[in-house]
């Protein structure tokens, strides 16, 4: 597991028009790639209560998934958004963390990476 995400920056500003899209909603999606993030993809929020937590589309997921494997890329991490919060773990976001990538959080205050539940932060290293 790598303890540094490495994103370039045009796929960071992907990310970001993502989720400027979903607003007022959280929006989620995964990166994936190999060494460094080479794929940003959306995916559907269903969570009861969009405004306020994320879950991402399972069927999405695992099609996400699948086709990820077919490429031979990893999944790195997963993002979400705080539309009107700090990039920092809701309480919510720890109790409900199962993976071991990292969580990125984009929040009003810019983008943090954790891995959850523990709440280490990993740093996110923009490549031009
Ligand atoms: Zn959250």
């Amino acid at each position: 597991m790598s303890q540094v995400l490495y994103v370039p920056r045009r796929l960071l500003e992907e990310t970001r028009a993502h989720l400027d899209r979903e607003v007022p909603k959280e929006g989620v999606g995964l990166w994936a790639g190999r060494r460094e993030v080479e794929r940003v993809i959306p995916l559907p929020n269903a969570h009861p209560e969009p405004r306020v937590g994320y879950l991402a589309e399972p069927v999405a997921l695992l099609r996400a998934l699948r086709e990820m494997e077919k490429e031979g890329l990893t999944l790195l991490a997963i993002y979400h958004s705080h539309p009107k919060g700090p990039a920092f773990p809701s309480p919510t976001d720890i109790r409900e963390a199962r993976w071991r990538v990292p969580y990125v959080i984009f929040g009003t205050d810019g983008v943090r990476a954790f891995l959850l539940p523990e709440g280490r932060e990993i740093p996110v290293v923009l490549l031009p």
